[in-house]
């Protein structure tokens, strides 16, 4: 029986029940009450009243409770119980009012790719199990400060309150993207979302504004390509262009020899005797100043510049060491970082390859950094790599040993000289004791592989002294010597015992 006849019939019943009752009992007890006729009949009036009275609160309990609940099915999507745009639209405009200065609302269209070619290949009831599933993890992810709607079949809307900041902005975007892959990957897979971004106050001060914008944007996304995100304004472009127009100076710079290398001395502990050096790369941009690597290297990897970038490097490093002959006696090993991108390439390596050929004079002093990240594609590929370049004479350094998910893998499997504790477990070590736990199982499972340790990122002399308890091999950090140029370096004369100006003993 579809559900408004069935309340219509509850309330006739409800309505017939109490109806017959006061028939069948109410004029007994008031003729057994009162024997008086003219009493009588006042109280018989009463008794009408009174019907009409109570029949009446119980029309009005009844018909209210069917209205709301009519009035709900235009607030709620029965099928995903989120909301539904009207109130979508209520609720943004009340939050808007609400919403602190620096935060803004971002309003998010989210829609499915393609949502017809899913219902057909998956069918009717596994298309609405998606829908469900999408609109239950939605829920379970957000706080209910947060709101969730349906906003067309196979479109979702969000207006998530975030501090207005860029980095802030693209991590909610980056886990939403998580979220909605976890929701649809447990149904199906091969579905992918696009989404369009509004956000307050400057796409819109209202909630009227801002769902057109975030849909616009959709649209423009749309025509982007499937499974693409757009912001109605034009701040991801603005990025973008940033962005190009710092890969634009990177290529100029690479292609001028405008990069430079700054080297960071390494420390044994506890006689503090230089063992060798880091190399870093610097760029100091003619009009924005020192870039660091940390910005460049990403964009470097990304536009397949990171092979330059190694050459440059390599090659640079030999000119300077090698000119002013600090290799061996007063540089016995030097560390060149190598990009995760180049281990996982054949013609990037094949390139690296070709640099140190070119190189035979820096081999004997050289050491690879490579990151955690860099084997992890296929660590038995790695292997193979590694001891293809170990017989060439180089050594190999795991940085930022212990932040990546592969760290024991790496250590069973490639053919390591050393690890080097993240800079993050240093700075971590006196304040959380699991830290120091952790420090020390990596120094003594290093011992049983007989691979060194160098702990990066020493800034205290407390954590220089705790490392030197803990018996960690070598040291790096500003506290020792922070990265030095090829003059500075020169200074140092050979086999010199580091003692840093700020005094340590
Ligand atoms: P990394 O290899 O872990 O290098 C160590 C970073 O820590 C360097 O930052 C260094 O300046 C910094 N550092 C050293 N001591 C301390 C300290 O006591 N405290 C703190 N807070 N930091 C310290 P830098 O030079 O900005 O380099 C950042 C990252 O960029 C490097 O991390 C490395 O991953 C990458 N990088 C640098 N040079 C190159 C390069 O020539 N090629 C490639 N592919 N990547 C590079
Ligand atoms: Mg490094
Ligand atoms: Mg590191």
């Amino acid at each position: 029986m579809p559900p408004a006849i069935q309340s219509a019939l509850r309330i006739t019943l409800a309505y017939a029940l109490f109806g017959s009752l006061w028939i069948l009992f109410s004029d007994r007890w008031v003729e057994w009450l009162f024997t008086d006729i003219n009493t009588l009949t006042r109280v018989q009036t009463i008794k009408g009243w009174l019907f009409i009275l109570v029949t009446a609160s119980l029309l009005f309990g009844l018909v209210s409770k069917a209205f709301l609940s009519i009035e709900n099915l235009h607030r709620i999507d029965t099928q995903t119980r989120l909301l539904r745009h009207p109130m979508f639209k209520q609720l943004i405009d009340a939050q808007l009012k609400r919403i602190p200065e620096q935060q803004t609302l971002m309003v998010i269209h989210v829609d499915i790719d393609d949502f017809s070619d899913v219902n057909s290949r998956l069918g009717f009831d596994q298309a609405d199990t998606l829908l469900i599933s999408i609109a239950d993890t939605l829920r379970d992810k957000y706080t209910a400060n947060t709101l969730l709607a349906r906003l067309g079949i196979d479109q979702f809307g969000i207006a998530l309150q975030t501090l207005n900041s860029n980095e802030n902005i693209d991590e909610e975007l980056r886990e939403l993207r998580l979220a909605l892959a976890e929701a649809a990957g447990s149904v199906t897979d091969g579905i992918s979302f696009t989404i369009g971004v509004a956000l307050s106050p400057m796409d819109g001060k209202d909630a009227k504004k801002l769902l057109s914008s975030s849909s616009r944007a959709l649209h423009k996304a749309k025509q982007h390509s499937r499974g693409s995100e757009e912001f109605y304004n034009d701040r991801l472009s603005k990025r973008e262009n940033d962005r190009q127009q710092l890969l634009t100076d990177l290529r100029l710079a690479i292609a001028e020899h405008a990069l430079s290398v700054v080297y960071q001395p390494q420390y044994h502990l506890p006689d503090l005797q230089i063992t060798g050096v880091e190399v870093l790369i610097r760029w100091q941009h003619p009009e924005r100043g020192f870039v660091s690597p940390d910005v460049f290297i990403p964009l470097a990897e990304e536009y397949g510049l990171s092979d330059k970038i190694s050459a440059f490097v390599v090659q640079q490093t030999l000119k300077e060491l090698s000119e002013n002959r600090l290799l061996g006696n007063a540089i016995p090993r030097v560390s060149v970082n190598i990009s995760a991108i180049e281990f996982n390439s054949e013609p990037l390596l094949q390139a690296l390859t070709n640099t140190l050929r070119r190189t035979p004079h820096l081999l004997p002093f050289l050491q690879l950094e490579i990151t955690e990240t860099a084997a992890l594609t296929d660590i038995n590929h790695c292997a193979t790599i590694m001891h293809r370049l170990k017989a060439m004479g180089l050594r190999f350094s795991i940085d930022d040993f212990g932040t990546g998910y592969s760290s024991l893998a790496m250590l069973k499997t490639l053919p390591i000289d050393e690890i080097k504790i993240d800079r993050s477990f240093v700075h971590d070590m006196h304040i959380d004791r699991k830290v120091e736990t952790l420090i020390k199982a990596i120094l003594s499972m290093a011992s049983g592989f007989n691979v060194s340790v160098v702990a990066e990122g020493i800034e205290t002399e407390h954590q220089l002294n705790t490392l030197t308890t803990l018996g960690c091999h070598e040291a790096q950090g500003f506290l020792l010597c922070k990265p030095l140029t090829i003059h500075e370096l020169r200074k140092i004369p050979p086999g010199h015992k580091h003692v840093h100006e700020s005094g340590l003993k």
